[in-house]
């Protein structure tokens, strides 16, 4: 899709999944008939469950420039690259929202095919340094070595593959949890702090029920109802939704 301009969608009917559009189709045959009015920039976005956990591996592009960012490839990085292949992208940035192994196993492997930088917030250092640990509790062969490259802090603005990313610290799930959110967008990449229904377990190493809860009040909560969350795990949700319906989250 090229650049887009304010998308009108009155009448529009939707895409059939996995359909191409045609050069020269109007850009409100494609467009989300539930959308009004909006000015969303094209983006590439590619969400695929890797692993035996199945953690949400992100892949966002930009359309004009080829570059992406991939945010944790916990596993099968064969797939991974396969999408990226599809899409004739160039993998620029590996961002990692926590060092639990199942967001982070793959990030070593990604990190050597591509030379791409690793982002991640420095409390989880110790975690990546029990990478091997991890595995064995888990029966799982030990991940290639990762090298963190960029510390990531609440605030940090990146901008990567055409968007800005800005950083949240959501602390509790591990000490260095992060959530990404995609203002352009209105998406959140929340890693394992909140699910739909659910928020991150605390019982493991770095794991905190209190600072989870305030995270998710302080960061999360201040968002909007219509931003869409995309968890570390199972399905998409919303803000609104969990604020509704969360029995974790209703109540704070
Ligand atoms: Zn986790």
């Amino acid at each position: 899709m090229e650049q887009a301009g304010p998308i009108l969608a009155r009448c529009a009917e939707p895409a059939a999944q996995g359909e191409i559009a045609p050069r020269g189709t109007p850009p409100e045959r494609f467009a989300n008939r539930h959308l009004k009015v909006a000015s969303i920039p094209a983006m590439i976005h590619e969400m695929m469950p890797v692993g035996a956990l199945q953690c949400n591996c992100s892949i966002f592009g930009d359309e004009t420039t080829r570059e992406a960012v991939v945010i944790d490839p916990g596993d099968e990085i064969d797939r991974i690259q396969a999408v990226l292949q599809r899409h004739g992208l160039t993998v620029k940035w590996i961002v990692i929202t926590h060092a639990h192994i199942d967001h982070i196993g793959g990030a070593g492997k990604l990190q050597a095919l591509t030379g791409a930088p690793v982002y991640m917030n420095e409390a989880d250092y110790a975690l990546v340094k029990g990478l091997a640990a991890q595995a064995s509790w888990l029966g799982m062969p030990e991940p290639q070595p990762v090298s963190i490259d960029v510390g990531l802090r609440d605030g940090d603005r990146l901008n990567m593959a055409g968007a800005n990313f800005d950083v949240l610290h959501t602390p509790g799930h591990t000490q260095g949890s992060v959530c990404l959110l995609l203002a352009d967008q209105n998406k959140l990449i929340a890693g394992d702090t909140l699910f739909y229904d659910s928020i991150g377990r605390t019982d493991l190493p770095g794991g905190d029920y209190t600072q989870i809860l305030r995270s998710i009040k302080t960061k999360l909560l201040a968002l909007d109802d219509e931003t869409k969350v995309i968890c570390g795990h199972g399905q998409t949700t919303t803000i609104g939704r969990e604020r509704m319906h969360n029995y974790f989250v209703s109540n704070l």
